[in-house]
């Protein structure tokens, strides 16, 4: 069994389909261990995607990130990192293959609709930034 952060990001919430991609993850065998919509300020998304803090978009992705509520996931199954990064599709939703998350409710490369770990290092770190093992219910 692996865990891993989704987050459903806030163009995603904007557009009222939180259920339908948590849908996806519970029809393809990935459990919800805990949940939760939060609001992150531009400092906290900043502390999130530290490890892009070189990269030239990284001010207006934590931006975007701080626009909106989002909901961060910690889905846990078989490969539950891979699966979730298959559900997702490609970061530019115009690469993405069909029937993913990205490619079905993305606008463009940077309000691409979810988030996921991309490797167990990363879960690792991105899990108990968000959640208290006492929010691990499940
Ligand atoms: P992911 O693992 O598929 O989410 O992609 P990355 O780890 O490479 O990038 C993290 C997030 O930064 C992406 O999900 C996008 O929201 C954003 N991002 C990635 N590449 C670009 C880019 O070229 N331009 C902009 N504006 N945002 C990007």
């Amino acid at each position: 069994m692996e865990q891993t952060l989704s987050i459903i990001k806030p163009d995603a919430v904007k557009k009222n389909v939180i259920g339908e991609i948590v849908k996806r993850f519970e029809s393809n065998g990935l459990k919800i261990k805990a949940m939760k919509m939060i609001k992150m300020s531009q400092k906290d998304a900043e502390g999130f995607y530290y490890v892009h803090r070189e990269r030239p978009f990284y001010k207006s992705l934590a931006e975007f990130m701080s626009s909106g509520p989002v909901v961060v996931i910690v889905l846990e199954g078989k490969d539950a990192i891979k699966k979730n990064r298959d559900l997702m599709g490609a970061t530019d939703p115009k690469k993405a293959d069909k029937g993913t998350i990205r490619a079905d409710f993305a606008d463009n490369i940077e309000q691409n609709a979810v988030h996921g770990s991309d490797s167990v290092e990363s879960a690792k770190f991105e899990i108990p930034f968000f959640f208290s093992s006492m929010e691990m219910v499940n």
